[in-house]
């Protein structure tokens, strides 16, 4: 890699809005509803520059707006970036957290080196999950992937230093006790982007797994075991197997373990995430156009590398087990072939009609291996199938689960984490449509439907665990309205979701 990327840091400044340096001073402003009192008197401060901006119309407070303004030493900051909220009495973590992920994302435009930030003015949110979400969306806004940029004609600065400001020292308290969270969950996000990012003839299965076994020694109480072709043969884990047939990069099963003694819970849950490093459909081969972005079919795996490092960097009190199914997917003469029969490591065996829906083959060992080691909740990530994405466009990702208390449990830990989630129906029809003729099952369905006949092919495997699947297909890259809060590429999607969901059962 030719260089290394943006540096991130956020910590807490008590100071005031006059008095904070920084080359950028972002503040929110809300379009109605709020006094803003101490934005007032910054304005006073500014003279009436905020108000003037205001007055001919170029900034109006509404959400995913923004405006700079320059300060002329009339205060500490060297610029003024104000910042839409939309209306107080609509505003919710997520607002904070896309509002500095603008932030950070304009900061980085213009090659600022410091940030100080001050957009929690009247929120009504508990300031600690506030000042979370705003240490996680200035990671998430100041995020550019550019390893391998060597003609730096952008002259970026090497580091983004962050500073959410107050001057009461009691929210202090609380606004530290969060970005130090949100500083840990952001790190891990952008992280995930970067593995998903590199292209695949850099990131393969093999180097996913030296990743992880280097994450899991830096962080006390991770422990990683990777299992490659071999003992995965051993095991006849066949379905996994036969997706990496092809492939001169041999796969990998990684496994993360983290069971601290303090748990509250004695049976593991388990995360298994999809990671394809590159999907090229196999011998049921992939349309060329746009294929390069089949090398972020590994968000799903990624997503649960950085979750468990997140659980283990936050102590939390949950045994948790990360399951990361990697394989490279790739026509060859040594190829599975279309109608192919595996038994999978589970005995059921699969019929392969579709070479390119390898998600669910890979899976379907994970998930099975995570039943071996005895754990009673399992939730699987996978960027699984574009028919997610005729379901949803690109704005949710799918769950599907037939456990109303886990869909409860994804959807709330959607709502805090701001990475929505649209429940799709996971029932008994779809089931039928992938039992075998030839064999127990086969591994796509009819023509439709296809997000739901993926998730039942996976339940099959899960049965009768406690499960969901989230097919974040639909999530893999920042699409239409995320770019206007971060640049285009992986968005790390699930580090966010997967993170709250394990911090509530804690
Ligand atoms: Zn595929």
């Amino acid at each position: 890699m030719a260089r290394q990327i943006i540096k991130i840091n956020v910590k807490t400044t008590q100071t005031t809005l006059e008095k904070a340096k920084a080359d950028i001073l972002a503040i929110g402003l809300y379009s109605k509803g709020a006094k803003q009192a101490l934005i007032n008197k910054l304005d006073t401060a500014l003279a009436g520059e905020i108000t003037r901006l205001k007055k001919i119309g170029d900034f109006k407070g509404e959400k995913g707006t923004c405006a700079i303004l320059y300060t002329r030493k009339k205060i500490a900051a060297e610029r003024v970036l104000l910042l839409g909220l939309g209306e107080k009495q609509n505003a919710t973590a997520d607002t904070f957290r896309c509002a500095a992920s603008k932030a950070a994302l304009e900061a980085v435009k213009i090659n600022a080196k410091t940030l100080a930030v001050y957009l929690h003015d009247e929120a009504k949110i508990d300031l600690e999950n506030l000042a979370q979400a705003v240490a996680e969306g200035i990671h998430f806004g100041g995020y550019k992937y550019d390893e391998f940029v060597t003609q730096q004609e952008d002259k970026r600065a090497a580091n983004l230093s962050a500073a959410v400001i107050d001057s009461n020292q009691r929210a202090m308290k609380k606004l530290t006790a969060g970005v130090k969270v949100g500083q840990i969950v952001g790190q891990a996000q952008n992280f995930a982007r970067t593995l998903c990012n590199r292209p695949g003839n850099v990131l393969y299965p093999a180097k996913l797994a030296a990743i992880a076994k280097k994450i899991a020694s830096s962080v006390p109480s991770l422990n990683c075991t990777v299992l490659d072709e071999k003992k995965m043969a051993a095991k006849k884990m066949n379905a996994f197997l036969a997706v990496a047939a092809g492939a001169m990069n041999k796969p990998r099963m990684i496994i993360l373990k983290y069971t601290p003694r303090s748990a509250k819970n004695k049976t593991p849950v388990a995360l298994v995430g999809k990671a394809i490093t590159f999907d090229s459909g196999g011998i049921s081969l992939k349309p060329s156009a746009d294929m390069h972005e089949m090398k972020m079919d590994m968000t799903g795996g990624a997503a649960v590398l950085m979750t468990m490092e997140v659980i283990a960097k936050l102590k939390l009190p949950v045994c948790v087990y990360g399951i990361i199914c990697a394989a490279e997917n790739k026509p060859d003469g040594a190829s599975t072939l279309p109608g192919d029969i595996v038994t999978t490591y589970s005995g059921k065996t699969v019929e392969i009609l579709n070479t390119d829906a390898e998600g669910r083959l890979v899976l379907a060992d994970g998930i099975h291996h995570a039943k071996v080691l005895k754990c009673k909740t399992i939730v699987d990530i996978a960027t699984l199938t574009g028919a997610c994405i005729g379901a949803l466009g690109k704005h949710k990702a799918g769950l599907l689960t037939n456990n109303e208390k886990l869909a409860g449990s994804l959807e709330k830990a959607s709502a805090q984490s701001g990475e929505p989630l649209w429940r799709l129906p996971c029932t008994e029809e779809y089931a039928d449509e992938i039992k075998g003729k030839i064999s127990d099952l086969k591994n796509i369905g009819s023509k439709y439907g296809g997000a739901s006949t993926g998730a039942a092919f996976l339940e099959q495997f899960a049965k009768p665990v406690t499960w969901a699947h989230l097919d974040i297909a639909p999530k893999m890259n920042a699409s239409q309205p995320m770019t206007k809060y971060t640049q285009p590429g992986s968005v790390g999607f699930g580090v966010r979701l997967l993170s709250s969901f394990i911090m509530n059962l804690s």
